[in-house]
């Protein structure tokens, strides 16, 4: 599945031999012609498609939110969670106080259960930390259970997530923590940079110094905007060529006019929009401005809870309206592109061993929308992740 090789908007090939070498797709094409294998996988009667490119979690974190699920089930709002002491600010103490191994070892068993839905890169974000030390510690972690479980793993910097407790009174000393102590030590461990712009996390001005400080560091640039208010976070970051602006749900036509003129990705999070009610962004505007779509899982323990990328991408379609290809690539290659990274999330020759067998639902044929239509019910017979089959 490749937009450039075959046919329709996945470049869908039939009747193919894919080859793999090592951790490198080697060979797509007649069965005849493909050089000899040690071993085969017949994947008759399904879809091959690229490994799965989640491009927005927040994989390492601590402790757990399950009473306040059920006090926001129970009409109880988040800025009430918030003030006491909840949400965001409740994980940041647990994973604190947890230790690296505890860290690691609740990463490595989320990343295998992506994985184990297809998953084979993963964008990992930090920022339950909030001070340098954890924030570093995050991070490394997020690398170290990559290199476990055997998955790519690119690390976002996000210290700039919520302004912690002790600095409620005085968010302009959390800023320039941020800028002085934590961005120095955490940005040899980071690609990206990310900051969490809306009410009751950061102002406009103050992500924008975050952000242009990173990028300064040669720090790849992508932003929480637009979720729960509009701020003008979305034109923001395509100012300053982010890679990716995510959430959307409150963008404007001057943001998404910014975002389409600066090839800035729309990474859409349609778990984090059912969990929290939100209306959906406005996808058919982003479509019609040219703006390309990714979707991802956004993945954390408060707003996103959804370890299945599947369920992320029938969401996107059911309550955002993509199409089964929009959704499919916005998992794949879309997702690798708001990472920077051209050549996952496609099938290629000379491209990474990330691969999939998928099945139709049985007695039916197979297309595309097979693999999205069922809620969590995508059948994943294999995954092979760099070149490595998962079992
Ligand atoms: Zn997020």
């Amino acid at each position: 599945m490749d937009p450039s090789l075959g046919e329709g908007e996945l470049g869908r090939l039939d009747d193919v031999t894919v080859v793999l070498s090592g951790a490198r797709v080697l060979f797509i094409g007649p069965d005849a012609e493909a050089p000899a294998a040690r071993q085969e996988l017949d994947a008759t009667g399904c879809l091959l498609m690229p490994g799965l490119v989640d491009c927005h979690t927040h994989a390492v974190w601590a402790g757990s939110r399950g009473k306040e699920f059920r006090r926001r089930l129970a009409g109880v709002p988040y800025s009430q969670i918030l003030e006491e002491g909840g949400g965001i600010l409740s994980t940041v103490e647990a994973t604190r106080s947890a230790g690296e191994p505890t860290l690691t070892e609740l990463a490595v068993d989320r990343l295998q259960r992506l994985q184990a839905r297809g998953v084979t890169t993963v964008e990992i974000k930090s920022g339950y930390g909030l001070e340098p030390a954890t924030e570093r510690l995050l991070l490394q972690v997020a690398k170290e259970a990559g290199r476990r479980v055997g998955l790519k793993v690119f690390t976002t910097f996000l210290g700039a997530h919520a302004i912690p407790q002790a600095f409620r009174s005085n968010r302009e000393a959390y800023v320039a923590q941020v800028l002085e102590e934590q961005l120095p030590i955490v940005a040899p461990y980071a690609d990206f940079i990310d900051a969490y712009i809306d009410r009751g996390a950061f102002t406009v001005d103050e992500g924008e110094r975050i952000l242009r400080a990173g990028s300064g560091l040669g720090l790849g640039v992508r932003v929480h905007a637009e979720q729960v208010t509009h701020t003008g976070a979305a034109a923001m970051a395509a100012r300053l060529g982010a890679l990716s602006a995510d959430h959307l749900e409150q963008i404007d036509a001057e943001g998404i006019d910014a975002m389409a003129k600066a090839g800035t990705i729309a990474v859409l999070l349609p778990g984090a929009q059912a969990y929290l009610k939100d209306a959906p962004p406005p996808v058919g505007a982003l479509r019609e401005a040219g703006v390309p779509l990714a979707v991802a899982t956004d993945l954390n323990p408060g707003s996103s809870p959804v370890l299945d990328p599947w369920i992320a991408a029938t969401l996107a379609c059911i309550s955002m309206g993509l199409t089964v290809e929009e959704a499919l690539l916005g998992m794949t290659a879309r997702g690798a592109d708001a990472l920077g990274d051209s050549v996952r999330g496609r099938v290629r020759v000379g491209g990474p061993a990330d691969v999939l067998v998928v099945a139709p639902p049985r007695g039916e044929p197979v297309e595309p929308e097979g693999l999205v239509q069922y809620l969590g019910g995508t059948r994943v017979r294999h995954v092979i992740a760099e070149g490595r089959l998962v079992d």
